[in-house]
This record gives structure tokens, C-alpha cells and sequence, in this order.
């Protein structure tokens, strides 16, 4: 396809996929527009397949929030906390990095960046799937440094059936990576496809755990005097504001996950370069 015509058509899919978000009220104003810019970028720049596993990301994780009982509370309580809808800093967190390779693919590509797109897009399919059913375990998650048992939702908390979706969810990009260069979506992919499940699952997986360290060690926690408290807003979702507690202050949690996705964009391509 004409260059030119692949971006307009990464515009169009980009602004059509940030529509049926905002419509389904997973994506904010701001979210909307940096996941049109995101999506023209990934389709236009780095093609078909790219944007075929962008969308997968996209249309597996809304699904999974629209099917939990607890964000479908959320949503109801929306007057009062927007906290369910993504806003732009949430879009970048998930697909920045992807967007960053997809520019790279442009200016000059290489073998190595069809696997790190897949790294990084497992990674945040991961952490997506594990917060979406990790919070409808029985068991109380673990903190994943002292291994004491936390209330659900607590940065760096992980439990095995959160483990479990992390692996799925990885398992899920990575295997379906194989099928678009099988019908030609990655010319410049030096390794066997055969491969990319495991890239997928193992990068997805190690950028998941990355993720839950940084929440358990560095990421900023407020506390919420009226409720007693610790969350990880500014703004708690009883309308307090919350004071700071501890942890760097500028690594929030879109930084967790935006750091997260690249550990594992940088495990996928070193994996591909590996087993070339
Ligand atoms: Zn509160």
C-alpha cells in the first residue's frame, strides 16, 4: 500500500477505535484523542499487523471490564470518581511505547522491533487482565516483596489467579502474533514465528512482575484521612484529598505502567535476538 494512503487509513482506524471507546465510556475526552493519535501512529507507521494487535489489546481489555461486576460499580459511581474511564496519561502509559517502536519502524526497521511491539503490548494486555480477575479472587493477594497478605487492589499485591490472567493475557498477543506474519504483517522478523507465543508469554509475564515491584516498592501512595486509607490518587474516590505518603513522587501509576511495558519490550527483543 501507497504510504500515504496507510496513514490516512491509520487516522481513520485510530479515530474510529478512540470513538467506540469514548462511546463505551472506557476512554475520557483527553483518553479519546491520545488513543486516536496512538492508533493512527501504530497502524500508519507500523502497519496492518500492529494495529491488528493494538486493537487486540484494546477490544480484550475493555471486554474484560465491561464483564467485572466490580468496575461495572465504578462505572455507576462515575458522577462522583471519573477513575474508570482512561484519561490521555493512562493511553500513553499503555500504548506510548508501542508507539514510540512504531515510529522507529518508520525511520528505520529492524528485525527486532516486530518482538518488542509484542513485548510491550503483552505486558500491558498482562497487567490489564491480572487487575480485571486478579480482584475477583477468593484469596487475598500477596504483597510480591514481603509476601504478607494485603486488601485487593494494593500496588504490587499479586495473587495466582491475577498471575494466572497476567500469563493468559500475554499468551493471548503473543499467540496471536503468529498468524499475522504467517499472512506477511512482519516482512522484516528475523525469527521463526513459531516462537512469538513464548516471546509473548515470558515478556508479557516478566514485564507483569516488573510492574507489581515497582508498585510494591518505588510507586507514590497517598492516604485518605476520612477513609484511613492508602490509594494511589491525589483525589480519593470519596471526594478527600489525600496526603502524601511515600514512594518517588513523580512515578505514579501511569509511570509503573508505562516503565512495566517497556522491561518487557526490551525481554521480547532480547528473546528474538537469542533464538534468531
Ligand atoms: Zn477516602
Amino acid at each position: 500500500m501507497d504510504s500515504n494512503a496507510q496513514l490516512l487509513l491509520g487516522l481513520f482506524l485510530g479515530v474510529a477505535m478512540a470513538a467506540g471507546g469514548y462511546r463505551k465510556q472506557s476512554l475520557s475526552e483527553s483518553g479519546a484523542i491520545a488513543a486516536a493519535l496512538v492508533g493512527a501512529i501504530i497502524f500508519g507507521l507500523g502497519g496492518w499487523a500492529w494495529g491488528v494487535l493494538l486493537v487486540a489489546f484494546f477490544v480484550g481489555s475493555s471486554a474484560l471490564s465491561a464483564y467485572n461486576p466490580r468496575h461495572k460499580a465504578q462505572v455507576a459511581a462515575e458522577k462522583f470518581d471519573k477513575g474508570s474511564r482512561r484519561d490521555w496519561g493512562q493511553v500513553l502509559a499503555n500504548g506510548g511505547w508501542a508507539t514510540l517502536l512504531a515510529l522507529l519502524m518508520w525511520l528505520s526497521p529492524a528485525p527486532w522491533l516486530f518482538p518488542a511491539l509484542v513485548g510491550t503490548l503483552a505486558t500491558v494486555t498482562a497487567d490489564t487482565w491480572a487487575t480485571e480477575l486478579g480482584t475477583l479472587s477468593a484469596q487475598p493477594p500477596r504483597l510480591i516483596t514481603t509476601w504478607q497478605t494485603v486488601p485487593p487492589g494494593t500496588n504490587g499485591a499479586i495473587s495466582l489467579l491475577g498471575t494466572m490472567a497476567s500469563l493468559v493475557g500475554a499468551l493471548f498477543i503473543g499467540t496471536l502474533a503468529y498468524p499475522l506474519v504467517m499472512l506477511g504483517g512482519a516482512p522484516h522478523l528475523a525469527l521463526n514465528p513459531l516462537w512469538l507465543p513464548l516471546v509473548g508469554a515470558v515478556s508479557g509475564l516478566t514485564g507483569s512482575l516488573a510492574d507489581s515491584l515497582l508498585g510494591a516498592t518505588v510507586q507514590q501512595v497517598y492516604h485518605c484521612p476520612r477513609c484511613d486509607s492508602e490509594t494511589e490518587r491525589a483525589l480519593h474516590h470519596c471526594g478527600t484529598a489525600t496526603h502524601y505518603l511515600r514512594g518517588w513522587r513523580w512515578m505514579d501509576n501511569d509511570m509503573v505502567n508505562f516503565l512495566a511495558s517497556v522491561v518487557g519490550s526490551i525481554v521480547a527483543a532480547w528473546l528474538a535476538v537469542v533464538l534468531a
